[in-house]
Formats: C-alpha cells, sequence, structure tokens
C-alpha cells in the first residue's frame, strides 16, 4: 500500500495529513509509518487480566480484536496471582448464597474516607466501577471463570462479603506455571477470547503509538491514535487500529527510573512479585506520556497504605512475596532460583541491613518496619547507599531451622547470591554478596549485632527497638543468611483515564483513540483483579463503540 492511499480519512474530521509514532527509545517522535502490516478494529498490548477482559469485551461487541503481548505466553501478573476478586453490587455468586448488596453500597464502601488505603481516589472512576462490579463477575462466569462456591467473605473496604476465590485452571504446570488459583480466571478468559475470535500475537512488544494528524475543521487541526508498531526478535510490525487502541501493559513496578519518579528509595535491590514470569516496564504509560498523557492519582503509590511495598514471607530466594511461593516443577523455576523458606513466625530470626545492624522491630507488620528497610542506614557516616536501604537479611540458627522446620538447600532456597549458611557468624558476614550488597558485611557488626540480641533475649527486653516476645537466641551453628528485602507488588498509580477509560492529557483533554486499563491507569488506588478485570472491560467496549477510522 503506498502512502497517499493510506493517509486515511480522520474520524475526527475530514482527513489524516501525516502519521507520527512516539516512542520511549527513540530521540525522535517523527518517524513515519508508512504501511500497516496488520489491521483490527480494537488493538491492545498485553495478554493480562486486564488486556483480555478488554479483548471479549471489544469481541462481544462486534469489533474485530489483535493483542500483543510481550511474553511467550498470555497471563501476565495474573496468571500467578491468587485468584481473588472481591467483586459485588449483586453478583450470580453473591446472590446463590443469599449475599444482598448493591453498587451504592458498593460506592460507599469504597470511597468511605477513614480507609487510607482508597481516600485518595478518584470518585468518577469509583463511581463507574462500582457500577459495574456485577457486570463484569457475571461477565467472568459468562466465559467461563470459574469459582470455588463457598460462602464469600470480606475484604478491605467492605461491608459485604463479595470475596470469591477462582480455581486452579489445570493440574498442569505448563499450563498454570505455578499453580496458582489466577491461572483459573486468565486460562478460561483466553480459551474464550481464542473461541470468539481474538487473535493474539506472543513475544509483541509494543514500541510505539502511531497518531494520525487530522483535519478537525478547516482551520483546526488534532491528533488521534491511529495504531501502534510492536517488535518481534527486532524486527517490526505496524499494526492499525481502526477504532482504538488500549494500554493495558500491567504498570511500572519492574522500572527503576519510573518507580522512582514516585518514590526515591525503590532503588534496584526492590524484587517485584510475579517477576521473573512477567514484567510490568512502564511501557505504556512512557508512551502514552509522550502524547501528553497525565498521571493520576499519584500519590497512592507512597500512601504507605496497600501494597506498593511488602514484606516478604518466603526468605532465601530473590522473588519472597507473601501470596506466592514458586513450585520447583514450574516451567519458570529455572529463572526463579528458589521457592523461598515459608516463614511461621518472625520470632525465628532477627533481620539486619547490609551492614550488618538491627535497625528495627522484626515482628512490626507496619509501613513502620518497611520505612526503617527502606531507609534506615548504618549511623557509620561512611556508609555510602544513600537512597533505598540496601539488602535486608534474616539472620538465624541450626534451631530456628528446627522450629520452622525447614530445609534450608536448593530448590527451597537460591544458593546464587539470596542465601547463605557458615559455622561461625563472622564467615557468615563474609560470605554474604550479590549484586545488590554494595560493600562486605563488616565481620565485627554482625558478630556484634548477634551478641546484642541475644543479651536482650536474656534481659526478656529490646531496649533497642522494643520487640516483643524475645523468645530465642541466635547461638547454635550453622547460621544462615536469607534474603528478607521487602519486595515490590502493586503499581497504585498510572495514567489518567475518564469513566470510558479514554486516556486524559496534561491540559485535561481527551486523546483521541486511546484508552488504558489495568495497573497502568491511575486514580483508583484498590489492589488487583477487581479494578483491573472492571475497567478492562469497560476499555474494550468504549473502544469498539468508536467511530471506525478507515
Ligand atoms: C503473586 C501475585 C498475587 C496476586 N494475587 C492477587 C489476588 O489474589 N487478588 C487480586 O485482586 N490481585 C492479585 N494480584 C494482582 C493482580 O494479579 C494484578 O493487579 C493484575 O494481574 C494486573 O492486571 P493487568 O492486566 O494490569 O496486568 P498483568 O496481568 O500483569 O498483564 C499485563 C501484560 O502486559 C504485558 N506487557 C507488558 N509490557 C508490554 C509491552 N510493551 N508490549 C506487549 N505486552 C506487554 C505483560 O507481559 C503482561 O502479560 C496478585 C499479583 C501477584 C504478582
Amino acid at each position: 500500500m503506498n502512502r497517499r492511499k493510506f493517509l486515511t480519512k480522520g474520524a475526527l474530521g475530514v482527513g489524516a495529513t501525516a502519521l507520527v509514532g512516539v516512542s520511549p527509545q527513540d530521540a525522535s517522535p517523527q518517524q513515519r509509518v508508512t504501511k500497516w502490516d496488520r489491521s483490527a478494529d480494537v488493538v491492545i498490548a498485553g495478554a493480562g487480566a486486564s488486556g483480555l477482559s478488554a479483548a471479549i469485551m471489544a469481541r462481544d461487541q462486534g469489533a474485530s480484536v489483535l493483542v500483543v503481548e510481550q511474553n511467550h505466553d498470555i497471563g501476565g501478573h495474573a496468571m500467578v496471582s491468587g485468584g481473588r476478586i472481591p467483586l459485588g453490587g449483586g453478583t450470580r455468586l453473591q446472590k446463590k448464597f443469599g449475599v444482598v448488596d448493591s453498587a451504592d453500597q458498593v460506592y460507599l464502601d469504597h470511597t468511605d474516607f477513614h480507609n487510607l488505603e482508597l481516600r485518595y481516589s478518584d470518585r468518577d472512576l469509583v463511581r463507574v466501577w462500582a457500577d459495574e462490579n456485577a457486570a463484569t463477575f457475571d461477565f467472568l462466569l459468562d466465559n467461563g471463570v470459574q469459582f470455588e462456591e463457598v460462602m464469600p467473605t470480606l475484604v478491605n473496604g467492605g461491608t459485604i462479603p463479595r470475596l470469591f476465590r477462582t480455581k486452579v485452571y489445570s493440574d498442569d504446570l505448563k499450563v498454570t506455571i505455578n499453580g496458582s488459583p489466577g491461572s483459573g480466571l486468565v486460562r478460561a478468559l483466553e480459551k474464550s477470547a481464542r473461541a470468539k475470535g481474538v487473535e493474539v500475537l506472543l513475544r509483541h512488544t509494543l514500541t510505539r503509538i502511531v497518531r494520525d494528524e487530522v483535519r478537525l475543521k478547516p482551520d483546526a487541526t488534532g491528533t488521534r491514535v491511529h495504531g501502534i508498531v510492536a517488535k518481534i526478535d527486532g524486527k517490526e510490525v505496524t499494526i492499525e487500529a481502526r477504532r482504538g487502541f488500549i494500554i493495558a501493559t500491567g504498570g511500572f513496578t519492574s522500572n527503576v527510573a519510573f518507580r522512582r519518579m514516585f518514590d526515591p528509595r525503590l532503588t534496584e535491590e526492590y524484587q517485584v512479585a510475579g517477576e521473573p514470569w512477567s514484567k510490568q516496564n512502564a511501557d505504556g504509560e512512557m508512551l502514552a506520556m509522550g502524547l501528553g498523557a497525565a498521571l493520576w492519582g499519584t500519590s497512592n503509590v507512597a500512601s504507605e497504605h496497600g501494597r506498593s511495598v511488602t514484606k516478604t514471607r518466603h526468605i532465601g530466594a530473590r522473588y519472597g512475596y507473601e501470596n506466592l511461593r514458586w513450585n520447583p516443577g514450574s516451567p519458570m523455576f529455572p529463572q526463579v532460583g528458589g521457592a523461598g523458606l515459608t516463614v511461621k513466625s518472625y520470632q525465628d530470626f532477627i533481620c539486619v541491613n547490609q551492614f550488618g545492624r538491627r535497625f528495627w522491630n522484626e515482628m512490626d507488620d507496619t509501613y513502620d518496619f518497611l520505612n526503617a528497610c527502606l531507609g534506615r542506614h548504618d549511623p557509620d557516616a561512611k556508609s555510602r547507599k544513600l537512597n533505598g536501604g540496601g539488602p535486608i537479611w534474616a539472620i538465624f540458627d541450626a534451631d530456628s531451622v528446627r522450629r520452622e522446620e525447614w530445609d534450608p538447600k536448593p530448590p527451597n532456597v537460591d544458593a546464587n547470591g539470596f542465601f547463605f549458611g557458615a559455622d561461625t557468624i563472622a564467615d557468615l558476614s563474609r560470605k554474604i554478596s550479590n549484586p545488590y550488597q554494595a560493600q562486605p558485611m563488616p565481620a565485627r557488626a554482625l558478630e556484634e549485632t548477634v551478641a546484642r540480641y541475644n543479651s536482650y533475649v536474656d534481659a526478656g527486653k529490646d531496649p533497642e527497638f522494643g520487640r516483643p516476645g524475645l523468645m530465642f537466641k541466635i547461638q547454635k551453628p550453622p547460621y544462615y543468611a536469607a534474603w528478607a528485602t521487602p519486595i515490590l507488588h502493586d503499581a497504585l498509580a498510572g495514567l489518567r483515564i475518564n469513566g470510558r477509560c479514554e486516556v486524559i492529557d496534561v491540559r485535561g483533554e481527551v486523546i483521541p483513540g486511546l484508552y488504558c486499563a489495568g495497573e497502568s491507569a491511575g486514580g483508583f488506588a484498590l489492589h488487583g483483579l477487581p479494578r483491573v478485570t472492571v475497567f478492562g472491560r469497560i476499555a474494550g467496549r468504549e473502544a469498539a463503540r468508536a467511530r471506525r477510522q478507515s
């Protein structure tokens, strides 16, 4: 197709006059796209929980749908998630258990100003979300998602039982990746989407958003998103989005530079739950920001509520999120490195920073503990780590191992930099080394720390940090050091959208043709799947209903 033929009638007005692309990687935003390799009414980047919901909904409206997915498989973070989906408002399953609920009650529960996690939300978005709760849950049922049929429970922000959990999709780890319940959501949606005619291009990475310059009126021009460029094996594929393009790339937690815009302490040592299966690289956000898109609800990332930073419950492994223990039979396990030792009680160890010092009461499950991890340094002014707190290590002994019933060997631990053992405390400190441990841990400091802690156990009091219930000394070799650094989870801010999931620019105006859903969208700090499935569904519907461009 030559360029003249390709310049199509603009949906906003009389005609398109140029095509430009914006890429976060390109210095020049003016790259021209001269032909479309593929074309669909609605194009979506990301085949996770929001992208698959959007794809099915757009297809249900009669639109042709094409999804590009960076990974070699669908699912995103949702695949390894716990599949806990608290949606209410009177869903079919709520009714089955005799639970009475309404959209108004959902809205009220999620706008209570006492709830610090949700206080800073955009209430227009919460209202739309509440109104679409029941329809979205029933949409999941209609598209084959199966839930554990037990009485739903309450969750944060709820006065009515709404929490149902999806069933694990199958017992084949090649299919479910980790055997997590979230597989029951995304595999069912994938099956339905494919059966309805949605096309998914795997290993295709969104790299550019393409805009038309369109004439709105004889005397005014504007732009409209008209497609994307994706890359596979270094080759570019241009894809026309005739009605709309939806960003569903899942947030920014994996992008160190981007996440530090919200909180400069979130340096590289903080790993991300859901990796290494899929990444949240902020690609969608950066591309949209290149078109002038605004961010929304940015304070939520550092509000010290919700799950942007979490205390690990699986130590001695890199990806030790509280609700995810990697299965050694997972096809991802070679990249995961270790399943982690599941902690029954933080009484069984002390936590030290990279300088070998305790820094806080280990029993504390509040953000105070996390703040101490992220921000507390060695009192020695020579320490060079100024932002981020560096690695946190759990230090324990043979008695702790016995009490916790751990088997501190691979595959339970990752011996490649995230777990160490030695017969003396000094030898242990000398072994601790990985790319995030900026300097050797001083042996004397760790010896002093352990000796001081043991003296607190004898005295029954921790005068430094007030740790309650000092129960066990660390005194029986071998001694161990296990990675226990906090792990990042939710992207709680993202692109500004309106109730139709259209992306809004920094002047408060809609960017025509561009939609966003999922963790890449901001303004509502609700955790996880209930937020992303609802807005995914809305984005798919609205993009499918937009006027066709060619
Ligand atoms: C361990 C774990 C447990 C969880 N448990 C729960 C739970 O029980 N309940 C709950 O509500 N929430 C839970 N969550 C959160 C929930 O899974 C996420 O909020 C949700 O999956 C986000 O959906 P999404 O569509 O925005 O992103 P994702 O599901 O992550 O999908 C984004 C997709 O975009 C792809 N992508 C990224 N960049 C590009 C690009 N440039 N081009 C093409 N594709 C790209 C990614 O590969 C990915 O497949 C959990 C998360 C984790 C990690």
